[in-house]
């Protein structure tokens, strides 16, 4: 029997209430299979400034590379905001991403059948979009040197090494041969020289996946072809700029924040979280949606700890209960036969998951 050990960050506002639903349904998978999980909290965000006077204790960052996985709720909250920049909670999880070295963040924009009403596009051209956006974290302009400011001129680098480009292709190929074995790969190759070397690098690393069907795409297009047809993708490959915004115009196209997983990932640790922030206005009220941060937990046994079969059953459960008409408020508008609270959704989820073979 394996054990997985779980690094639990609740964070702030729904941060713990989304969290605990998650825990649920990932100890309903585990009744009948042959492994297990312990869990060890750690304080992040405000409550760790709070408590610590850090927003990220170094015991939080040890405890987090000891895991397996890392858990990651929310943080954040009007309380904090008037604090100096690095005692911030933002600034803690900017930290946390580069101390554990994750260098690819990955986004899944998928568009359930039952709230295709949801999203402001129409529902024939979103219905079944299901795309994986693979984005560059650690590098690119937002961290290239030099940057700055002299007189009247403002400046930012954007650079990549061919290492840093290899690894996030390896990424984004073997993702896609769990999918589709369709990748499209989002550069703006006909201007930029970084982009040159980042087409020519993902050419070449794509030899080394002959099953997977490779297309490029410049940027510009790709913003417009998310819109006119996102059906057409599957896997999008880009650096952290461009993943910056494409992933946030794709995950509009499934309608409701409350709905979308993510993942931050690098050779040594993983970090899964709802792509949402703490929500501080509905904090404490038990009607958070916690699919996006049980879709996480469902990423985390796929992509870190290799149990694709767990992470099937609990994407299979979300379904279920979407398609039987449970919803928590924020898509209680769409289908709805029955609004449940934070609690409910995940016990409704995780007995699915349990009746689910
Ligand atoms: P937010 O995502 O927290 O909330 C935006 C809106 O969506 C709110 O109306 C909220 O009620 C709603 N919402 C979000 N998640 C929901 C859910 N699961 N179920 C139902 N409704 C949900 O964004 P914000 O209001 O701009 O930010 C609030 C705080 O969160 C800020 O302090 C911000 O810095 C922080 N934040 C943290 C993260 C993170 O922890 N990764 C990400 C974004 C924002």
């Amino acid at each position: 029997m394996k054990n997985y050990k779980i690094a639990l960050i609740k964070g702030d506002g729904i941060g713990p209430e989304i969290i605990d639903e998650a825990v649920k349904v990932l100890d309903a998978v585990c009744v009948g299979e042959a492994f297990s999980f312990s869990y060890e909290e750690y304080l992040m965000g405000g409550i760790a400034y709070d408590v610590t006077g850090d927003p990220l204790p170094q015991a939080t960052i040890n405890g987090a590379k000891n895991s397996d996985a890392i858990l990651f709720g929310a943080i954040g909250g009007e309380k904090w905001d008037q604090l100096p920049r690095e005692k911030r909670p933002e600034s803690g999880l900017l930290r946390f991403r580069k101390e554990l070295g994750v260098f690819a963040n990955l986004r899944p924009a998928k568009v359930y059948d039952e709230l295709v009403n949801a999203s402001t596009l129409k529902p024939e051209i979103v219905q079944g979009v299901d795309i994986m956006v693979v984005r560059e974290l650690i590098g690119g302009i937002y961290f290239g040197e030099p940057k700055g400011r002299e007189g009247n001129k403002a400046f930012n680098t954007m650079v990549y090494t061919v290492p840093e480009i290899e690894r996030i292709a390896h990424k984004a190929f073997q993702i896609a041969m769990q999918r589709t074995k369709k990748l499209c790969s989002v550069d703006k190759a006909n201007v930029l020289d970084v982009s040159q070397l980042w087409r020519e690098t993902v050419i070449r690393i794509a030899k080394e996946y002959p099953e997977v069907e490779l297309s490029h795409m410049y940027v510009d297009n790709a913003a417009m072809q998310l819109i006119r047809n996102p059906r057409q993708f599957d896997v999008i490959l880009t650096g952290n700029i461009f993943g910056d915004i494409l992933s946030d115009e794709a995950s509009m196209l499934s309608g409701s924040i409350g709905l979308l997983p993510s993942a931050s990932t690098g050779l040594k640790h993983g970090l899964y979280e709802p792509i949402h922030g703490s929500a501080p206005d509905i904090a404490g009220q038990g009607i958070a949606n916690p699919i996006a941060t049980i879709a996480s937990a469902a990423m985390m046994l796929r992509y870190e700890l290799g149990e694709t079969r767990a992470a099937d059953r609990i994407e299979a459960a979300i379904a279920k209960v979407l398609r039987e008409g449970y919803r928590t408020g924020d898509i209680g508008a769409y289908d709805a036969k029955e609004i449940c609270s934070t609690s409910e959704m995940g016990t409704i989820i995780a007995n699915n998951v349990a009746a689910i073979r």
